[in-house]
C-alpha cells in the first residue's frame, strides 16, 4: 500500500478491515485463477454461488443462527427495510397494527414510514427526555424504560432501532418471552434495525424475530443489507409488496430471486472470515469494549468535553461528543485532518462531534484520537 492511511472515523460507510482490502486488491483481477473479477462473474456461476454460499454460513457461524431463521442479502440498505418490513410482515396483524419503539433519529424514521402501511403506535418514546427539561446541556439522550413500553397484544411486530447511529444510543437488553407477556403483548415478535452495531457483540437471537442491517457501518461496503427474519414470519406480504423484497421469494432463491449485489457480498463475505479468524464475536466484543472505556473514560475526566448519552445506553460504536465551546469545532476538526484524524464532525442534525469505532478501528487509532483530544484540550482548555 501507499502512503499512510488516516484514521477514518467516519459513521459509514466505514473503514473496513486492511485485510480484507489487501485480499480484495489481490483478487481484483484474477479471483482465485477464474480469470475474472468477482464483479465481472454471473451471479448464478459456480464461483459467486460459492461465495455467497459460504457468507452465508459463515454469518450464521458468527451469530450463532439456525435453520430456524433465514438469512438473506438483500438491497435497498436499512431505509428500504423501513418499508419492505411493513409490507412483509404487518399482514400478520388482522388490523395491520404494529408498535415502535422511538429512540432517535433512525427509529422515527422507521415509524413515520410505517405508517403507509398500516395502523401504526408508538411503544414509548425517548424524545421527551431528551428534548425538555433536563438540566443538562446538552440534553441526555436516552432509551425508555422496557417496563414503560406500551405494546398491542394484537400487534403484528414491535420494532426498535438498538443503536442510534446518530444519537449514540445502544440497547441491547432486548424484552424476552417472559418479559412481552408482562408487558401484555405475549408472542409480538421484535423487530430490531441493528445496522450500526451489527456484528460489533454477541446478540440474542433467541429474543428476534427479525433483525436487519445495512453493511455499511460495521459489515462490508454499501450496497447490501442483511436480513435475518424467522421462517414462521415470512409469507405474509401484502399484496403490494414489490416480488423482489417479499423474504419468501429471497428465501427460496437464497439471496438469488434476482441480481444480488455481488461485490458487495463478496467483501462482507471476507469481513465474516476476518472475524471467525479472530474468535468471533465473543472476541471482538473485548477489543470493542476496551476501546469504548479507553475513549469515555477520557471524556468523562474533562471538563472540556462532554458525551450528551445517558451512560447506561452509551454506544460502544458511535461516540457523539460536543466541545464546551462550540465556537472551537472549526479549530478542533481542522487540527483533527492535520492529525491524520478524518471524519469527526457529527452529524448534520445534531451538530458537534462523533467518533465512530467500528469493528475495524483498531485501539491505536483510539489512542491517537485519545492523544489528539488531550493535546486540543491543553492548546484551547
Ligand atoms: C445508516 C442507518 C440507516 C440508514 O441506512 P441506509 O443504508 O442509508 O438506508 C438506518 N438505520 C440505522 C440505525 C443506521 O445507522
Amino acid at each position: 500500500m501507499g502512503a499512510v492511511r488516516p484514521w477514518n472515523f467516519s459513521a459509514g460507510p466505514s473503514v473496513l478491515p486492511q485485510a480484507v482490502l489487501e485480499q480484495a486488491a489481490a483478487q481484483m483481477l484474477d479471483f482465485n485463477g477464474s480469470g475474472m473479477s468477482v464483479m465481472e462473474m454471473s451471479h448464478r456461476g459456480p464461483e459467486f454461488s460459492q461465495i455467497c454460499d459460504e457468507a452465508e454460513a459463515d454469518l450464521r457461524a458468527l451469530l450463532g443462527v439456525g435453520d430456524e431463521f433465514a438469512v438473506l442479502f438483500m438491497q435497498g440498505g436499512a431505509t428500504a427495510e423501513n418499508a419492505i418490513v411493513p409490507m412483509n410482515l404487518i399482514g400478520r396483524s388482522a388490523n395491520r397494527q404494529a408498535d415502535y419503539v422511538l429512540s432517535g433519529s433512525w427509529s422515527i424514521k422507521s415509524y413515520k414510514e410505517a405508517q403507509k402501511y398500516g395502523d401504526i403506535a408508538q411503544a414509548a418514546s425517548s424524545d421527551r427526555v431528551w428534548r425538555d427539561g433536563s438540566k443538562d446541556y446538552p440534553p441526555l439522550a436516552w432509551m425508555a424504560p422496557v417496563q414503560s413500553w406500551q405494546v398491542r397484544p394484537t400487534a403484528a411486530y414491535l420494532h426498535l432501532c438498538s443503536n442510534e447511529t446518530i444519537g449514540g444510543v445502544e440497547f441491547v437488553d432486548w424484552p424476552d418471552a417472559a418479559t412481552m407477556a408482562a408487558l401484555g403483548a405475549p408472542g409480538v415478535p421484535l423487530v430490531i434495525d441493528a445496522s450500526s452495531h451489527f456484528l460489533s457483540r454477541p446478540m440474542d437471537f433467541s429474543r428476534v424475530g427479525m433483525l436487519y442491517a445495512g453493511a455499511q457501518k460495521n459489515a462490508g461496503p454499501a450496497g447490501v443489507t442483511v436480513v435475518v427474519v424467522r421462517r414462521e414470519l415470512i409469507g405474509h406480504a401484502l399484496p403490494i409488496c414489490p416480488s423482489a423484497f417479499d423474504y419468501a421469494n429471497v428465501a427460496k432463491e437464497r439471496s438469488r430471486f434476482n441480481t444480488p449485489p455481488t461485490y458487495a457480498i463478496y467483501i462482507a463475505g471476507l469481513v465474516f472470515k476476518w472475524l471467525l479468524a479472530q474468535g468471533g464475536l465473543p472476541a471482538i466484543e473485548k477489543v470493542n469494549q476496551t476501546k469504548a472505556q479507553a475513549l469515555y473514560g477520557f471524556f468523562d475526566q474533562s471538563d472540556f468535553y462532554r458525551v450528551p448519552v445517558h451512560p447506561s445506553v452509551r454506544s460502544r460504536m458511535n461516540v457523539p461528543f460536543v466541545l464546551a465551546d462550540s465556537r472551537l469545532d472549526a479549530a478542533f476538526l481542522d487540527g483533527a485532518r492535520a492529525a491524520g484524524l478524518n471524519q469527526l464532525k457529527g452529524h448534520k442534525s445534531v451538530g458537534g462531534m462523533r467518533a465512530s469505532i467500528y469493528n475495524a478501528m483498531p485501539i491505536e487509532g483510539v489512542m491517537a484520537l485519545i492523544d489528539y483530544l488531550q493535546w486540543f484540550e491543553r492548546e484551547h482548555g
